[in-house]
Order: structure tokens, then sequence, then C-alpha cells
């Protein structure tokens, strides 16, 4: 059809109008699809052009630790300090807000939720989301809200955006993505949806970075948005029985923890018990010995060392076959 050109900056209007739409439909926040919604190269860039829109140099940013790493790195960027806030374990990967009072300081400028979290899988509850809109509000913060997971949920999960809470659209940077939920991770699509003014600035951003998005890659979000949603379903399904495979195999495997069963996106996030080893040196020797690669916790804050985080988002017969070389390869190292 020759859509082959540039876009708006703020991309296509058509797809912006159904993004809207679902936001509405999916998170029951209302956005005007002419000022408040931007398309982005997916969710990295969302939160790069959020950060780069609305930091300013030795601003400060309240980011969970464990977290995606782009939340130091992207505030860093901006020329922000990143203030690592630890989960409450057991608690939905709630960040703890007792601890992270005591670092707000006047510079604080914005806090990172990230619910489903990756790396644990934790899925905020609604009266949590409030608590963390509640301290936002208290300490005229900043929600940035990475919705990169939102319809990757198990056990009848509902993700919560704080932007749906009274009022809270106004503080609240929504950054989503396609990549995820369509398996699209190569077409680099995602969103903000924010307040005008916030989209105003990330538009002067864009007009020195990228000018606009692959424009077919825009009318692809737009099919994969308004087509069936039977295969997300069904992907959720597929995903649902890995994590089941990856949870018996964590339980019946030596020097691994029994984690808590991820509630949303595709993670387990699992202390190991080989008191020698960093979280580097234990990736390494599955690496080493099993052919199989998990991420160091450390990867996402100084808190995640101690832990690795395995992948589900590949096939099931591979999360089988790296759960049974991952027990071999303990059970060798353990004795
Ligand atoms: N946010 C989180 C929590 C992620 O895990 C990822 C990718 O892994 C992203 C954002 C960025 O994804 P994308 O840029 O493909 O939308």
């Amino acid at each position: 059809k020759g859509f082959v050109h540039y876009t708006p900056n703020v991309g296509i209007l058509p797809l912006r109008k159904t993004l809207a739409e679902i936001i509405l439909r999916d998170k029951n926040v209302s956005y005007d699809p002419e000022k408040e919604i931007m398309v982005t190269a997916g969710g990295q860039q969302a939160l790069f052009l959020t950060f780069t829109s609305l930091l300013n140099e030795g601003d400060e940013v309240l980011v969970p630790d464990p977290g995606y790493g782009q939340y130091t790195s992207g505030a860093r960027l901006a020329g922000a300090v990143p203030l690592p806030v630890p989960l409450i374990e057991g608690h939905n990967s709630m960040m703890d807000l007792a601890y992270a009072q005591d670092l707000v300081s006047p510079r604080t400028r914005m806090i990172v939720l990230n619910s489903p979290h990756n790396p644990t899988g934790g899925v905020l509850t609604r009266g949590q989301i409030e608590e963390v809109c509640d301290f936002a509000q208290k300490h005229g913060l900043i929600i940035v809200s990475d919705e990169a997971y939102d319809r990757i949920l198990y056990e009848g999960e509902a993700h919560i955006s704080p932007a749906s809470l009274d009022g809270m659209d106004k503080i609240t940077v929504i950054c989503g993505s396609l990549s995820k939920t369509y398996a699209m991770t190569g077409w680099r699509i995602g969103y903000i949806a924010a307040p005008p003014e916030l989209i105003a600035a990330s538009i002067k951003v864009q007009q020195n970075v990228l000018l606009s998005i692959c424009s077919f890659a825009q009318f692809g979000a737009l099919e994969a948005l308004r087509g069936s949603q039977e295969s997300v379903r069904n992907m959720v399904g597929e995903f649902d029985k890995r994590r089941q495979v990856i949870l018996e195999g964590i339980e019946k495997c030596p020097g691994l923890e029994s984690p808590v069963a991820p509630m949303g996106a595709f993670y387990f996030f699992v202390r190991f018990n080989v008191p020698e080893f960093t979280s580097v040196q234990m990736c390494d020797y599955l690496l080493d010995n099993a052919a199989v690669a998990v991420v160091p916790g450390n990867t996402f804050g100084a808190n995640g060392e101690g832990y690795l985080r395995i992948s589900f988002a590949t096939s099931y017969e591979d999360c089988c076959e790296g759960m049974e070389r991952i027990n071999s390869a303990m059970r060798k190292l353990l004795g």
C-alpha cells in the first residue's frame, strides 16, 4: 500500500486511536489519542523518552532492586541518580516503601513501577498499587509504570495500572509495549500514554532521535491490536505450561530454593544455595556444565546477588531439557 515513508513523530493516528481504545478497555483509563498517546520503538524507547523528557541533571529516581536494568541506566543517561529500593519477598515483589521513605529527598522526582515484574514475575494487587500511589502523591513524585507484561498473567491475576486510580493519570506515565503480548520484539513497537506536556516534550526528543517509528511496523501493530486475540490467549496458556515444568524442575533440583511462582511475565527468580559462588559464577557454571544460559541476579541490581533468572520464553521442550540439564549439573556440583 505504499506505507514506506516517514510518519508523524508521534506515530500514525489510527494506531494511537486504537491504543487509546484498548487502554480504556483493558486499563480503564481514558486518553486523548491526539495529545496523550505516542508510538515508540518498543517499551525501551518509551522509557528512554520519558526519562530524557522529564529528568534534569541530579534528579533522583526510585527504582525497584531487583528490577529491569534500564531503569538504572536510563536514569543515569538522563543525568539523574537512581535510588534502588529493595522488594519485599513474598509480597508480590512490592517495593519496600518504608525503605524508600528514608531515601526520598527534595531532588526525588520519580518512582518506577513494573507489574508484572521482570525479573520476579510478581503482580501487585490493587491495594499495593494504591499504596504506591499514596506514596507518590505524598512526596510529589511522578509514577513511571512499565506495563510491558500487562497481558501475560496466570491463575486469573488482573493487571492494575496506577493511572486507573482516582486522579492518578495526571501524575502517571504508562510505558507500554506490544513486544511480549504479540511476540513481536523485533518490530519495535511500544507506546507512551501520559499527560499532554510529556507527550509534547517526547516529540521534541524524538525529532532528534528517530524522527519517526518504522511505518509498516506501525500498520502491523494496528493489525495485531485489532485482530483476533486468540493467539494471545493461546500463548499465555502455553507459557503457563512451561511455568509448571520449570516450577517442578526447580523443586526437584538440589541447590535451588523453591521459588514463589511468577503470576505474570515469563521468568523465575530463584535463590541458589551454593555459598561459594556469586551469581555470575553460578551462571557461568551452568553455561559451562549444562549449556544452559540463565541470567545472574545481580544484573538486576545489588539485591539480586545470590539469585539467577530463568526465562521460559523458549519452547516447552527446551524448558524440560534445560531443567534436566540444570538438575544434572547441580547434582555434580553438590555431590
Ligand atoms: N520493560 C521490561 C520490564 C522488559 O522486560 C523489557 C524487555 O525485556 C522492556 C521493558 C523493553 O521491551 P521492548 O522494548 O521490546 O518493548
